[in-house]
């Protein structure tokens, strides 16, 4: 399986394993937060956003991982699950 990319959704910058975040206003820690999926060692804390190093910009941290389906193009076909039912 291939490591999901992983980006900033708002300016696409690319943290590498070195790229560090701070658990504040909390315990402090200082990790690598997507080596964890947002959770934090110091303190068991989710961190459901994400803040990003380049651009500062707060985001989901679910929309960090670039999903390889919806890579190009628009979402268009959602709906068509519920469609089908029945
Ligand atoms: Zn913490
Ligand atoms: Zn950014």
């Amino acid at each position: 399986m291939p490591t999901p990319e992983i980006r900033c959704p708002a300016c696409r910058w690319k943290p590498g394993p070195d790229a560090r975040w701070s658990c504040v206003p909390r315990c402090g820690t200082v990790w690598n937060t997507f080596a964890t999926g947002g959770l934090c060692p110091g303190c068991g804390a989710r961190w459901h956003r994400t803040q990003c190093l380049a651009c500062g910009v707060v985001s989901p941290h679910r929309d960090w991982y670039l999903d390889p389906d919806d890579a190009d193009g628009a979402d268009t076909t959602r709906e068509r699950d519920l469609a089908t039912q029945g």
